[in-house]
């Protein structure tokens, strides 16, 4: 064969990464084979490369250190270059390497001799090496001899690699063989498939909670009895392949599906179910998440990451099967990014800052109280409403931080404004998980206290009506921030949850009407029935009565022949920087 006809196949980058690897078991082996080859052959040194396109990396080595280099400044790629030995009797009479710097430098290398480590399907994936600092020769037994030892070394680094390419609980191939088997242009021509398919038997707090409890060996036991179950279930033709990546969760490469395909994949797993349940009595909740395979291929991880992304989608829309859409990815992905952000602007204090809006009484509009509102400068995108990044945090202990800092910054701000003459009482929006925290009122009473600031000068705002009656330390939590002077507020009645009966035993001093409510009064004559009503009820069962968003003079005239006791909405005054409002209240001094 001519020199130019040997085309040598590059490892793919995965495989690459998993040999770089230590691994002490591995590298112990390797180098006692280094131990002895130097030895036998009166070597001071020897070491084991792996190359990618890049950078050499020496995985071991004896009596020799070596960095990681880039590839072409290195001996070992004419090795891997031509998947030939390359001897080097003297490196100062060669013209490739006299002026090396390992040769006219430290350790000062004159003899080299690199054997191909070649695996069976004609990768070669680095070099066995051996090195002395005086020139010399080797004999074509020797050289046989060195042959044979690098051919030995191929064969167990690639029985290694089969090892750990392997899921070693099911025998199923794991996430490393399927990327590889992704970027594999020979697996495509053999097995041309154009689906990828990521199915969750086992959900991550699931696994965890068997590991917790049943132990990691029954978890093995589970997740093996399902990988079987799964591979009688799917009978897969001979080119789909399922893989393991992870406790409970496999990958499917499949040929293209059509609805039907779909369908019945979607029985199968069913009948995965059924099928395990005489030795499993734990609930399977099996999402599948499905992508398609385009070539040319992007990148493995890119088709498992989509793969990935229909599959958060299907299990957040409690669907069992989902199909990767770009514009649900991007979203997600901004949503992601959005969440770091904030985590950050939140932690670093950068980017926030309250705004107020003026709470006015009814009917002179005067300004009697206000109410923070948290804005949000992000440093690409501008200002983002708390609409678009609260959900974000919604139930996580990330709201807790958020109001901690909203609490900080709106005591320091009152009493900024107490010492200008400014003493208008303030409240801040907080969510259940505040009021579950432990000694809730305690803190905010010191901080007042701290600050110098009597309780009444602060209020809280809660939604979430439900969540406030399920809990009796919540209940308990509000009636200690009323003993202790703080006010407790309703926000968005008649939004939601408006059971009367039920609203009685939540402690309040005020209930905000919600905008909903309180929109086209002037419209709807059986409305304006409504909200005199209601606002009339409310305030006979001792209750201080707040009309949300009221938008034009007609409204505002409205709500206030209806006696409601004060109002907030663009009408009055819009949210305001600290700044605006000190000059917008100038006109009420
Ligand atoms: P919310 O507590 O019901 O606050 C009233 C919302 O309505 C505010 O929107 C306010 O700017 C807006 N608004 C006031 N008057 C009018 C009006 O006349 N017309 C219209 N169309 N809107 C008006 P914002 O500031 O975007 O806040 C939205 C929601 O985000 C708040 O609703 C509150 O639930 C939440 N939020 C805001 N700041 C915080 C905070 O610091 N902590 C927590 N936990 N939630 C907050
Ligand atoms: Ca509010
Ligand atoms: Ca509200």
């Amino acid at each position: 064969m001519l020199e130019s006809d040997v085309k040598t196949r590059a490892l793919p980058p995965d495989e690459v990464g998993v040999l770089v690897r230590q691994d002490k078991t591995r590298d112990d082996v390797l180098r006692h084979f280094l131990q002895l080859t130097t030895s036998l052959f009166h070597m001071p040194a020897g070491y084991i490369s792996v190359l990618d396109d890049k950078t050499r990396n020496v995985i071991v080595s004896h009596q020799i250190s070596m960095a990681p280099k880039p590839r072409q400044f290195t001996f070992c790629q004419y090795v891997v270059d031509t998947q030939k030995p390359v001897i080097v009797p003297d490196t100062l009479q060669d013209a490739r390497f006299c002026e090396h710097p390992m040769v006219v430098g430290d350790p000062g290398l004159r003899f080299y001799a690199g054997m191909p480590l070649t695996f069976k399907n004609g990768c070669t994936m680095g070099t066995y090496c051996v090195v002395d600092t005086v020139p010399r020769d080797l004999t074509c037994d020797e050289l046989a001899s060195l042959t044979f030892i690098a051919e030995l070394v191929s064969s167990f680094i690639e029985s290694w690699l089969d090892v750990a390419l392997t899921d070693l609980n099911s025998g199923l191939p794991n996430m490393h063989q399927l990327i590889n088997d992704l970027q594999d242009e020979s697996f495509a021509e053999e097995c041309p498939g154009n689906s990828l398919m990521v199915i969750e038997c086992i959900g991550v707090t699931q696994s965890d909670d068997i590991a917790r409890v049943m132990g990691t060996s029954r978890l093995n036991t589970l997740v093996r009895d399902i990988s079987q179950a799964l591979l009688q279930v799917l009978q897969l033709s001979r080119c789909e392949k399922l893989y393991m990546l992870s406790a409970g969760r496999f990958a499917l490469y499949s040929k293209p599906l059509t609805p039907s395909d779909r369908q019945r994949r979607e029985q199968q797993l069913m009948a995965l179910q059924a099928h395990l349940s005489d030795a499993v009595t734990i609930d399977l909740k099996i999402y599948v998440g499905e992508t398609a395979i385009t070539l040319p291929i992007c990148s493995g991880h890119e088709i498992l990451r989509q793969a990935e992304s229909a599959l958060y989608e299907a299990r957040h829309n409690r669907l069992r099967w989902g199909i990767y859409n770009q514009d649900d990815d991007c979203r997600r992905n901004e949503d992601f990014y959005l969440l770091n952000d904030l985590t950050e602007a939140i932690r670093k204090d950068r980017g926030l800052y309250l705004v107020w809006q003026p709470k006015v009484s009814l009917p002179a509009g005067q300004p009697v109280a206000l109410e923070a509102l948290i804005r949000w400068n992000h440093p690409e995108r501008g200002i983002i409403p708390p609409g678009s990044f609260l959900p974000l945090i919604e139930n996580t202990s990330l709201m807790v931080e958020l109001t901690d800092w909203v609490i900080d910054h709106a005591i320091t701000q009152l009493a900024e404004w107490e010492q200008k003459g400014i003493a208008l009482p303030a409240s801040i929006n907080i969510s259940v998980l505040d009021l579950k925290r432990e000694n809730f009122t305690q803190r905010l009473h010191d901080k007042m206290a701290l600050a110098g600031l009597d309780n009444g000068m602060l209020g809280v705002e809660c939604l979430e009506t439900e969540k406030l009656l399920a809990s009796s330390q919540v209940l308990e939590e509000l009636r200690l921030l009323r003993q202790n002077g703080f006010s407790v507020s309703l926000d968005d009645f008649g939004a939601g949850y408006s059971n009367l009966n039920y609203l009685l035993r939540i402690p309040l001093d005020t209930i905000k009407l919600d905008k909903s409510l309180i929109d086209d009064l002037l419209k709807e004559p059986s409305r304006r029935v409504i909200v005199r009503n209601v606002i009339r009820m409310l305030k006979e069962l001792g209750y201080r009565v707040l009309a949300e968003g009221v938008e034009d003079e007609s409204t505002a005239r409205i709500i206030s022949d209806y006696a409601c006791d004060e109002a907030q909405g663009y009408y009055f005054a819009r949210p305001k920087t600290a700044e605006q409002l000190e000059a917008w209240l100038d006109k009420w001094i």
